[in-house]
This record gives structure tokens, C-alpha cells and sequence, in this order.
């Protein structure tokens, strides 16, 4: 008999969040009622921002973050190329040209110096970038400090993709205050640390940046009097003032979020106990296991460990192959972004970022979810261990 699968992340839902989103569906609101604006404060308040715009994914609230900082055509975003494609593709919705910036192998985050060394010449070359997007990889941050500096001195407007970083801190206050960029997004897809289904927010301190961007999700539509052209012609009246979208997130959504908010700390500190062990567990064991920014607590959406194809004597495909035939839910994060087709029909080339390409070649992400239990990961390592001989 085969043994179960065990995922490499899970959601974990239970009584009360189900009772949460019951009570929605028999109430009044499915959506545009009163739980979006309730999620939003306490998200906000969890991370120490001013204001939060709650949407139907990350991704959206990463094209509104670049629509409302006026990211267009002739404009220039840059990300990491260790992230999910959304990273990239919310300067591409907007009509701007993307570019990369390559990575610190050790933090696996995009390098501070690579973007330093980057922006010299860009400047030279009168290509700055108009937005600058750090994403906090598996979890733990970039050096905001550093590329907020950068970002005062050359003028780029800064978006962290904090995706994988909720409940993280940076040197001691939470990710997401917005304390060194101009927007920070989340997403609460069931992979990362608290769900919606599907769902992402934008947080900022900013009170036009997100006024702005509750617009972009909602058409472009105002209903508030100062901001409209000429007079209100009644209580039914609104306005389109730019082109939006409808990125909304529904009430149901919100309800199961600010349910799940409450065991944010309790799924947080898990992954963190179940990262220390896998720590324990592998050391020495000839794997390149994560690195613990002294400046950072991680959030730990993902355990990454990078393969030593030489030392084992077998390939990470195929050390992969072998996981997940024995059940382990094996997965890999990321792809480099430049190396997908359709980023080659743009000019990019395999080789440009070095350092994202030799740590992807090896990476392989180790299950790793609150409800995971000791004797799961004891089977993972085990199996594991199994493979290097
Ligand atoms: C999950 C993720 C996203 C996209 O989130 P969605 O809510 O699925 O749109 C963006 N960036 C990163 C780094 C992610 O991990």
C-alpha cells in the first residue's frame, strides 16, 4: 500500500472559519458589504500600515499598485527573478518594459549590490527604472533599508511583493508597515499563511495612493463628491475618472481572511518550529539549507534546500522524481522568470542572471504547512536522506 501524500503546503480551515463564511452567505452582502472594509482594518492594523486595499488576488493588487503609481508605457519596473511570474508581468498590464535584477545566493533575495551596480549604469544610460519591486523570497525580507536608500537617491517608487511574508518582521516591526516603500502586497492564496480561496491586499501608508487604488478595483468609479468633474446629479450618482478593473474581493472572501487572521502568530510560529527542526534534522547532511538573516524573522512560507547533484551522485530531477514517487510533495520555487518563453519573446536569455539559474538548478522546496506534523516531516527526511547514500 502506497503511503499518503503529503503536500508541500496546505490551508488549514477550520470549524470557526467555516461558521465565519456561513454566516456571510445567509446575510445581506456577498460582496461590497461590510466584511471587506473589516478585513482590511485589521490587516492593516496587524502590520502597522495606514491604509489597505483588499482584492480578488496578489496579482491584482500588484497591477493596481503599479496603475496607481502611474506605471505606463515608456516606464521601466524591475523585480528578482526568483519570484512568481506576477512579480514581472503587473509592469507588462501596464504597458512598462520589466527587467531583473539578479540574486544574493545566500538570502536567495534580489542582490542589493547587483541593483546598486545596475542603477549606475542605468542612470548613465538614462534607463532608471520608474519601480523597483522587492520580493521578500520564502519569507524572509530583503534589505528594505538598503534598497529604500537606493531608492531616494535614484527615485524609484518601491512595491514589495510580500506574497510569502506575512506575519515576517524587519528589524523588529512587521512586514507590510510600508516603513521603507511606497506599497506592500500580500496574497492569501491557500498556499501562504493565511487564505481567502483566492485573494491579495495592498497596504500603504499613503491615504491618495490608496484611495487611488480602491479605484482601479472598482472601474476607475468614485461616488465621493470632491473628487468628481461638475456636481453629483443625485444619490445614485458615480463616476468613472480612469480606466479600473473589477479586482474586488467578496465579502465571503473577507470573512474567511479575518477568521483566519486570528491564527496568523499560531500558523507562523509552527512554520518556524517545523523550519528549526528541518534545520536539525539536515544539518550536515550536505544539503545547502536556508540562511537566517540576523535582520529578519521569516514568515517561512517556503523551506528551500538547495540539491548537490556531484556530492549525491543523482540529478535534483532526479532526486525529485523519486520524492514524489514516494509521496513527498516536492515542489520548486522558482523558475527563473526570464527563462519562460514568453519573457524570451521579449529579448531575455538564459545566462543574463547567473545567480537565480545556478541556486533554480538545485533548489528543491520541502513541504511545509501549520498542520504538518513531526512524523510527516520525519518521513520527508528520511526519504530524503535515503537519497544521498
Ligand atoms: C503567490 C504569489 C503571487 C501571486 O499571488 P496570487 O494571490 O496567486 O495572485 C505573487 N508573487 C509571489 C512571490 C507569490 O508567491
Amino acid at each position: 500500500m502506497s503511503k499518503p501524500h503529503i503536500p508541500y503546503g496546505r490551508q488549514d480551515v477550520t470549524d470557526d472559519d467555516t461558521a465565519a463564511v456561513l454566516e456571510v452567505l445567509r446575510s445581506d452582502w456577498l460582496t461590497q458589504g461590510p466584511g471587506v472594509p473589516k478585513f482590511e482594518a485589521a490587516v492593516a492594523r496587524y502590520c502597522d500600515a495606514a491604509h489597505a486595499v483588499a482584492v480578488n488576488s496578489a496579482t491584482s493588487a500588484l497591477h493596481i499598485a503599479c496603475a496607481a503609481l502611474g506605471l505606463g508605457p515608456g516606464d521601466r519596473l524591475w523585480t528578482s527573478p526568483n519570484t512568481f511570474l506576477a512579480s514581472a508581468t503587473c509592469a507588462l498590464y501596464c504597458g512598462a518594459a520589466v527587467d531583473f535584477v539578479d540574486i544574493d545566493p545566500r538570502s536567495r533575495n534580489m542582490s542589493v549590490e547587483a541593483l546598486a551596480a545596475k542603477l549606475t549604469e542605468a542612470d548613465r544610460a538614462g534607463t532608471l527604472p520608474k519601480i523597483v519591486v522587492p520580493v521578500h523570497f520564502a519569507g524572509q525580507s530583503c534589505d528594505m533599508r538598503a534598497i529604500h536608500e537606493l531608492g531616494r537617491h535614484y527615485g524609484f517608487r518601491i512595491v514589495e511583493d510580500a506574497a510569502h511574508a506575512l506575519g515576517g518582521a524587519y528589524r523588529g516591526t512587521p512586514v507590510g508597515n510600508c516603513r521603507y516603500s511606497d506599497i506592500a502586497v500580500f496574497s492569501f492564496h491557500p498556499v501562504k499563511q493565511i487564505t481567502t480561496g483566492e485573494g491579495g491586499i495592498a497596504l500603504t501608508n499613503d491615504p491618495d495612493l490608496a484611495a487611488r487604488m480602491a479605484r482601479l478595483r472598482s472601474h476607475g468609479t468614485t461616488r465621493d463628491a470632491a473628487l468628481m468633474k461638475g456636481e453629483s446629479e443625485g444619490a445614485w450618482y458615480y463616476q468613472m475618472l480612469e480606466l479600473g478593473w473589477n479586482y474586488r474581493m467578496t465579502d465571503i472572501q473577507a470573512a474567511l481572511g479575518l477568521s483566519q487572521l486570528g491564527r496568523l502568530d499560531a500558523h507562523v510560529a509552527r512554520r518556524e518550529a517545523l523550519a528549526a527542526r528541518y534545520d536539525r534534522l539536515l544539518a550536515n547532511s550536505g544539503l545547502t539549507l536556508p540562511w537566517r538573516d540576523p535582520d529578519c524573522a521569516s514568515a517561512w512560507h517556503l523551506y528551500v534546500v538547495g540539491w548537490n547533484e556531484a556530492a549525491f551522485g543523482l540529478s535534483r530531477a532526479q532526486a525529485f522524481a523519486r520524492l514524489r514517487a514516494a509521496g513527498i510533495g516536492v515542489n520548486v520555487h522558482y523558475i527563473p522568470v526570464h527563462t519562460q518563453p514568453y519573457f524570451h519573446r521579449l529579448g531575455f536569455r538564459r545566462g543574463q542572471f547567473p545567480a537565480a539559474e545556478t541556486y533554480y538548478a538545485g533548489a528543491i522546496t520541502l513541504p511545509l504547512y501549520p498542520t504538518m506534523t513531526e512524523a510527516q516531516q520525519d518521513r520527508v527526511v528520511e526519504t530524503l536522506r535515503g537519497l544521498m547514500g
